[in-house]
């Protein structure tokens, strides 16, 4: 048999329901790999020798019904895990344990999963890098000095490095989806109200969300499974029929409209991304799709949107870090002067950047500039899509304006890393589901993602589609292990 790193998560599963290999094989195999990659930088907080605890135990009496018995899992340090440190990757919250646990980390939990650690990300989400973590950058196990994207870095170079079989990450503005296309991995943003946001430490309420990230398009659609349920803790959850994502994954695609939107064609994107979309395009019709050229008029303007909407979100969700409720408190001379050291040491620069953005966009005599403005334009960017929707059946665009960069190469010039986020925003402002799968490689064998946008609640649809294109794309990256000490 192959190594078990090396194999999906639905081959492990398989393997462990036919008692091939065991929960402490698989988990010992992922421990001893991640115990290696000190280079990458992507734990925070290693659980390992629980991990084997718990692999035993489910050994002694294992439950094969389930949907991951006895799989090892690291995931990003923004959910929240039971008498488990969760940071955010920030310094204001270094020292916190929470006392309950998410919903999503739950779910894979009660489906028989196993907490391998905790990931590194950007700081409280907030970057396309992995550059503000207060616990230092994560490197892709592609190359030494490139950045695997973010926020959700950690989580897709330990993906890539094979140091967990497939983790979940969330996506505010694309940190799901744009670490994956710079992984060569499979992201997929859930429809608004899919998964429950209870206990994932806040960014932007109205925008995150979170999902799965896995080595293939089948694994996606099983860990999509268990992640999405209705959850009365969280007043955003929508209460649907949810499919059988992973039994119902299909190639028939014959016949479906896929829009191209022209407005994606931006102004400066590298002549690889076109070519890349063009052959999209053609693995789709030789799948028997239709391809159908359509328009989002106001794509120019998410990104602005984005950045009002999100830093006045996350202004407000960060009031809370006070040095009274939680984490960091910092000695100071009175209330107001124990406050603003606290989240003056607390926080790192890119935070402080939105929180000030956040506020200025909301205080009073902008509110209406900016805020409202942003919240009125954001309307008119979900109507594009409600409107293109009577005509498609889902929408393929680049995943990214280009592949992953250099470390350091973007993180003085905040306007040119917020660009990277261009083809992913306008989807969680509109709350859609979104899906990037790895598609083809740039001139330094860098990875280049694809993204397929669905109408709301048909993730089943894009999978769908993403699961025929991934037949035909063959998409194979040799990554090396020069990581491993
Ligand atoms: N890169 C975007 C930002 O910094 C998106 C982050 C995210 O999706 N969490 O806001």
């Amino acid at each position: 048999m192959s190594n078990i790193t090396d194999l999906s998560l639905n081959e492990l599963v398989d393997n462990v329901k036919s008692k091939k290999i065991s929960s402490k094989e698989i988990t010992n195999a992922y421990v001893e790999r991640s115990k290696k990659s000190n280079k990458l930088n992507t734990y925070i907080e290693q659980t390992f020798d629980s991990a084997i605890k718990n692999s035993e135990k489910f050994d002694k009496s294992p439950n094969l019904e389930k949907k991951l018995p006895g799989i090892p899992f690291a995931v990003k340090d923004l959910f929240c895990t039971k008498g488990i440190k969760t940071t955010a990757s920030s310094k204001i919250l270094e020292n916190f344990i929470p006392t309950y646990e998410s919903t999503i980390t739950q779910n894979l939990w009660d489906a028989g999963a196993i907490l391998l650690g905790k990931l590194n990300c950007d700081e409280f989400a907030m970057g396309s890098s992995n550059e503000t973590s207060y616990f230092g950058n994560v490197i892709s196990p592609i190359s030494d000095n490139l950045v695997p994207g973010g926020s959700s870095g950690g989580s897709a170079s330990a993906l890539a490095a094979k140091l967990t079989p497939a983790t979940i990450g969330t996506d505010t503005g694309g940190s799901i989806r744009q670490p994956a296309s710079f992984t060569g991995t499979v992201g997929l943003k859930p429809t608004y109200g899919s998964c429950s946001r209870y206990g994932i430490v806040a960014f932007a309420s109205s925008l995150d969300q979170a999902g799965p990230m896995t080595r293939n398009v089948k694994d996606c659609s099983l860990l999509l499974e268990v992640m999405s349920s209705f959850d009365h803790k969280d007043s955003t959850s929508v209460d649907f029929k949810r499919p059988n994502y992973c039994l119902d994954l299909n190639k028939n695609i014959k016949g479906k409209k896929i829009g191209i939107p022209k407005e994606y064609r931006v102004d400066g994107m590298p002549k690889e991304i076109d070519k890349l979309w063009e052959k999209g395009k053609e693995y789709l019709k030789d799948c028997g799709a239709e391809i159908v050229d359509i328009s989002l008029p106001h794509t120019n303007y998410a990104l602005p949107t984005y950045y009002i909407v999100a830093p006045a979100e996350a202004s407000s969700n960060l009031a809370r870090y006070d040095g009274v409720k939680y984490g960091l408190r910092a000695d100071g001379e009175n209330l107001i002067d124990m406050y603003e050291k606290t989240r003056s040491q607390g926080f790192g620069e890119e935070v402080k950047r939105r929180i000030m953005i956040g506020t200025y966009v909301l205080s009073s005599g902008y509110y209406d500039a900016y805020y409202l403005k942003a919240q009125k334009v954001r309307k008119l960017i979900k109507n594009d899509f409600d409107d293109v929707f009577k005509k498609v059946d889902a929408i393929l665009t680049p995943s990214t304006p280009s592949s992953a960069f250099k470390v350091g190469e973007k993180s003085n010039d905040p306007v040119s890393m917020y660009l990277n986020d261009i083809f992913t925003v306008p989807v969680n402002l509109a709350g859609l589901p979104g899906i990037s799968i790895p598609a083809g490689l740039d001139k330094n064998n860098y990875p280049l993602g694809l993204q397929i946008i669905g109408k709301p609640f048909d993730e089943q649809n894009i999978l769908n589609i993403a699961y025929s294109m991934e037949e035909k794309i063959n998409f194979k990256l040799n990554i090396k292990d020069w990581w491993i000490k």
